[in-house]
């Protein structure tokens, strides 16, 4: 049973003047709990940004511009060097830039380097051979991992199978086209250690949400690049010579067919359709298009997000991206005229394709993406999903949902001020949010076919 502690005001003890325990109150240097939060926010919002500069550098693209930000929003948080509160504001929405900025050169590192994304459906069975999960979020590591596979002439012997958020990589021409890749294992990081005991092969964890192994599986379970366990033996530069070998030593699977996934939308293929989308929405056939994405959370609050997309009417498109949607990816949604109603981006760094499609249909309508008929729901477990929240704020879009909770780095303060310049909302009940939603986004100029159909 984890003991929890007294809420704290705040917690910092980053300096030799903080209090024994930490500075809890106020700080000694005169830091208030609402200016800790501010500094709390940013930290945590690089943070996310981090995590997909690191991604693109892993493939050799990089904008400096990035790790300038990040040396700069990391230099104001020391002691004593910024007390201004709205100066931090203001750092938190450049954060949001910057973090789109991060995610469009991810996209672009990633296009250029495994070709653009088509939609593809995903085995979610086994294939007859030893086996190789590959969890988290780094292509490099897959690719590498394939060509090695494919160079030792071991593509028949060995199946790699994909986990959590590295189930998108099938849409990629340049990793869909080695043999050894096979399909898809299990669903979000939450389930991790059950369905790493369960898989007979071994394991690869490639970034964040990966958790210390169980003894079910921890002498075949590996690390490479950023992700590192205790005990556990890190792939040095790629080679995956080590990880080969003990597969092969792992018993072999058996084919087993377990239905299919699809995944693989992207901005470039979505609006590819944007005439027929338009023409839709203008005949009122496409009623709303919601975006429900983010992390899985062991959270009961994530009931609200199967729950939604349950609830959301048939003439509704889901347009979902990251973990999370491993609650609710399986059910069959149906099609509006041919066009899938449940369209999966891939990893939360692909919401960035969501907004380049939300965008682009505002322009197309000539409003903005605060009058389109589109609701936004995240769910957050960790910093990337808040960094993409700051995007979000920073393109001024409003009335985003988020949930399961609210961020606890957040006072009453400062979520105030959020929820006054954003309208900023948290999950509440999912039949009275469908409502509120669904009677959301008539601003369309007077006398449009859009207006009246919303009507
Ligand atoms: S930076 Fe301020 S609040 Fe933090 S430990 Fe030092 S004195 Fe305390
Ligand atoms: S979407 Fe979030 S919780 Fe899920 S694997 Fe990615 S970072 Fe982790």
């Amino acid at each position: 049973m984890i003991k929890v502690p007294e809420k704290l005001d705040m917690l910092c003890n980053q300096c030799s003047m903080s209090l024994a325990g930490g500075c809890t109150i106020r700080g000694v240097c005169g830091k208030d709990p609402d200016l800790n939060s501010l500094q709390e926010a940013l930290l945590y919002g690089i943070k996310g940004t981090s995590a997909y500069y690191y991604h693109a550098l892993e493939v050799g693209y990089d904008d400096p511009r990035i790790g300038h930000f990040l040396a700069e929003a990391l230099y104001s948080t020391l002691t004593n060097v910024n007390f201004d509160k709205n100066r931090f504001l203001e750092l938190i929405l450049e954060n949001g830039r910057v973090h789109l900025e991060a995610m469009k050169l991810l996209d672009k590192a990633y296009v250029e380097t495994f070709g653009r994304p088509e939609p593809v459906e995903v085995p979610t069975g086994t294939a007859e051979g030893h086996g190789i999960l590959v969890t988290g979020h780094s292509y490099k590591a897959l690719y590498e991992l394939l060509r090695q596979i494919e160079e030792m002439g071991l593509e028949d012997e060995l199946k790699v199978y994909t986990h959590a958020e590295m189930f998108p990589a099938h849409a990629y021409p340049e990793l869909r086209k080695f043999k050894a890749l096979y399909g898809n294992w299990g669903g979000s990081w939450l389930y991790q250690k059950k369905e790493f005991a369960e898989f007979p092969g071994v394991i690869l964890g490639t970034s964040n949400c990966v958790q210390q192994p169980t003894k079910a599986y921890q002498d075949r379970i590996f690390t490479v690049g950023i992700a590192g366990l205790e005990g556990v033996p890190h792939i040095e530069d790629y080679n995956f010579e080590p990880l080969i070998k003990r597969a092969l030593e792992t018993p072999r699977m058996k084919a087993y067919d377990g239905g299919k996934l699809l995944t693989g939308f992207h901005h470039t293929n979505v609006l590819a359709m944007k005439d027929k989308l338009i023409e839709l929405i203008q005949e009122g056939k496409i009623r709303h298009i919601f975006v429900v994405g983010g992390c899985d959370t062991p959270h009961k609050g994530m009931g609200y997000y199967e729950r939604l997309t349950e609830l959301i009417p048939k003439d509704a498109l889901i347009l979902s991206a990251a973990c999370g949607k491993f609650r609710y990816n399986a059910r069959d949604y149906g099609t509006i005229e041919g066009i899938p109603r449940f369209l999966d981006f891939g990893q939360c760094n692909n919401v960035y394709s969501i907004i380049e499609i939300a965008i682009a249909l505002a322009n197309e309508l000539g409003t903005d993406v605060n009058s389109l008929p589109v609701s936004i729901v995240l769910s957050w477990m960790e910093q990337k999903a808040i960094a993409i929240l700051y995007s979000l704020l920073y393109l001024g879009i409003k009335g985003i949902y988020i949930g399961p909770k609210p961020p606890e780095f957040l006072t009453p303060g400062v979520f105030e001020i959020l929820r006054r310049q954003f309208d900023l909302r948290l999950t509440g009940d999912p039949e009275t949010d469908l409502r509120d939603m669904l009677s959301k986004g008539t601003k369309v100029e007077e006398g449009s076919p859009l207006a009246e159909e919303l009507d």
